[in-house]
């Protein structure tokens, strides 16, 4: 078996995360100098990895290997939240470019390559998952001139950090025989459970809903209680019972959020005339989420006109579920058992670049425990033992996937 040099792996890591370091954490995001930067240094890596490397008009960084016909592409992201920590996004890339080299130096006749990105822009600044949309196909050429932050579109902003006017790196689907991603898992299950190893069954989808209650506005200190239109008291029950039908309708990693109420005009001595329940639900299943907002639908249609207030719903964002390859969360576990890590097959409540892959070539994902479930902050950290596993790990599967691939894309 081939052994990674996981002293390199961790160096490279610590290096990495002098760009942008703001304590103990990075602060990296996306076309901010330090971003550009930390892109120009992984291009420099990805080189001396033996790989033909470029960045694009979207600052994804790209490295492809030379002379194979097939390759699995390997990557994550490299920007941060402002108050990010060092690893996420970072610790896929830098598993994906010594992936290649391990490749290079132990395996230079494999018929499958790596193909290394870093991806621009996963956290959102000008668009979730930025860098990857734009390798996908999926980023339409008015969005670089609508997309804007803090009055720059993204157009100027690719030109002022000093971009390629145009160009885009692309998803090659002949070429490309899967995606892969490694990531911290940014929650506490794999710490908690102490384990080494997630293996990634899908990406959560979400759905949004508004929930808008219509009453009527009196005076809180004399209107008798059982002639007010109270939409503040409809809001608070309604998300009390709607809980419980999300109990009833949900599956075991589902999730759901009451993230935000507005009451109009919201003074303590006005009853409210309006009030507005924001509502978000995920599950990595499809028809788990339908059954979930079929349940909230069917309470809305109860309870309008109850407490003399009205009840209505509306949508206001859909994200389908990514479904993760099964033989590649196979190869994935198969090559944790192999080095003694224990594995568990888990849900990602995250978005990541890999949710957009899915959508194109067979994608698989793996997670590193994070300690304490911490991350989005500096004091977000993994051990060094589990970076290592980690590394090892996700590169036994790569060559897994490659073998099982390869036979059937001849
Ligand atoms: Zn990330």
């Amino acid at each position: 078996m081939v052994q990674i040099d996981t002293d390199r792996v961790l160096a490279t890591l610590r290096r990495l995360a002098q760009f942008g370091a703001k304590g103990k954490g990075v602060c990296r995001p996306a076309f901010s100098a330090e971003d550009l930067a930390s892109r120009r240094w992984l291009a420099d890596q990805m080189r001396e990895a033996g790989l033909d490397t470029s960045i694009d008009a979207v600052g994804n960084v790209y490295g492809r290997s030379p002379g194979v016909k097939h390759a699995l592409l390997v990557g994550s992201h490299s920007d941060s939240v402002p108050t990010g920590g060092w690893l996420d996004g970072s610790m896929g890339v830098v598993f994906g470019i010594e992936a290649a080299r391990a490749l290079r130096e132990q395996m230079p006749a494999a018929p499958v390559g790596i193909d290394v990105i870093s991806f621009a822009d996963e956290e959102g600044r000008y668009l979730s998952c930025l860098g990857s949309r734009a390798f996908c196909g999926e980023l339409e050429e008015a969005q670089w001139d609508t997309l804007a932050y803090e009055g720059c579109t993204l157009r100027q902003a690719a030109l002022a950090a000093g971009l390629p006017a145009s160009g885009l790196a692309r998803l090659d689907p002949q070429r490309h025989l899967a995606y892969l991603e490694a990531h911290i898992e940014q929650g506490p299950r794999l710490d908690r459970a102490g384990l080494d190893i997630g293996v990634v069954s899908g990406i959560a989808g979400m759905h949004r809903y508004i929930v808008t209650f219509t009453g009527r506005a009196d005076h809180a200190g004399t209107t008798p209680m059982e002639m007010r239109h109270d939409a503040g008291m409809a809001a608070f029950e309604f998300a009390i019972d709607c809980e419980q039908r999300f109990k009833a309708a949900s599956a075991t990693d589902s999730v759901w959020n009451f993230g935000a109420v507005q009451f109009t005009p919201g003074v303590a001595n006005v009853v409210p005339k309006v009030a507005e329940l924001t509502v978000e639900l995920r599950d990595i299943s499809a028809p788990v989420m339908e059954r979930m907002s079929a349940a909230l639908t069917a309470l809305v249609a109860e309870r309008d006109g109850a407490r003399q207030v009205a009840v209505s719903l509306r949508q206001q964002g859909a994200l389908p579920p990514a479904v993760m390859d099964a033989r590649l969360c196979q190869a994935l576990d198969h090559a944790a058992a192999e080095r003694q890590g224990k594995a568990m097959t888990m849900p990602s409540g995250a978005i990541h670049d890999a949710m957009v892959l899915a959508r194109h070539i067979p994608t698989g994902m793996m997670f590193v425990p994070s300690i304490d479930g911490r991350s989005h902050t500096p004091v977000e950290d993994t051990a060094d033992h589990h970076l290592v596993l980690g590394a090892q790990v996700f590169f036994d599967g790569l060559q897994d996937v490659a073998r099982t691939l390869q036979a059937t894309a001849g």
